[in-house]
């Protein structure tokens, strides 16, 4: 029998399926800029202050508006707003009509394929705490979003 995230869309799926997608890799919690004139989004390495640069989790990941308003929440957003996810991110693969990578925790059963692969922030990220001014962020672009 195929999987679930082979029979379901997006929006059919339990809110359990649906948080089983996320891979944990903290690339969504990157922050991005975008260029007023051609639209375009560039990554940076600086991540959200509640970011745990170590586990890639969110540190108050039920309490996060409190402290990051405009921390969205991904199963709301619209569909039109996932460009704004990484390529490798699940639900953007499987809006998209992709399967998902072989790395994914739900197909290799193991916790540590995404690091493993290379997939999370870890190693490379920063804590938006050390940057000195957000106005900076331009100095920690790491790549057009594609
Ligand atoms: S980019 Fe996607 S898979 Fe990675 S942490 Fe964010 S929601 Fe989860
Ligand atoms: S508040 Fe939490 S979930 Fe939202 S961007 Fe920051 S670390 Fe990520």
């Amino acid at each position: 029998m195929k999987p679930f995230w082979e029979l379901k869309t997006l929006i059919e799926m339990t809110r359990e399926e649906w948080e089983s997608l996320c891979d944990g890799c903290g690339q969504c919690c990157l922050h991005k800029i975008q260029d007023e004139d051609t639209d375009e989004i560039y990554i940076t390495r600086v991540a959200c202050k509640l970011l745990d640069l170590k586990t890639c989790r969110c540190k108050r990941y039920v309490e996060r508006t409190k402290f990051v308003p405009d921390c969205l929440e991904l199963h709301d957003i619209s569909f039109s707003q996932y460009d704004w996810l990484p390529k490798t991110c699940a639900y953007r693969l499987l809006h998209e009509g992709k399967s998902l990578p072989v790395w994914h925790p739900l197909l290799s059963t193991q916790e540590n394929s995404v690091k493993k692969a290379g997939i999370t922030i870890s190693g490379y990220a920063i804590s938006e705490i050390e940057i000195k001014d957000m106005d900076d962020l331009e100095d920690y672009v790491l790549e057009l979003q594609s």
